[in-house]
């Protein structure tokens, strides 16, 4: 038993039903905010990166995601949207 799960903030619910690249994004500082917006918004026919090469350089920053759902994002099929 631990009193201090009384003191934790209520969550945020906009945060809670985004999907894993959304709340990756928001925990972002903004100029790396930016940046992800860009990779995700440029796609692989305007000179952009693969869903693939997305979803390399998201694990390699540390958000653990699969392609399916860096997809997904991409193209705005995700619970950011809903
Ligand atoms: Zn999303």
């Amino acid at each position: 038993m631990s009193l201090d799960i009384l003191l934790e903030p209520v969550p945020d619910r906009a945060v809670v039903r985004l999907c894993k690249v959304g709340k990756f994004h928001t925990d972002l500082p903004e100029q790396y905010q930016v940046a992800l917006d860009q990779l995700i918004r440029v796609a692989y026919q305007d000179g952009g990166l693969t869903d693939e090469e997305l979803t390399d350089r998201l694990r390699k920053a540390g958000c653990d995601v699969g392609s399916t759902v860096v997809r997904k994002h991409r193209k705005q099929q995700c619970a950011c949207v809903a």
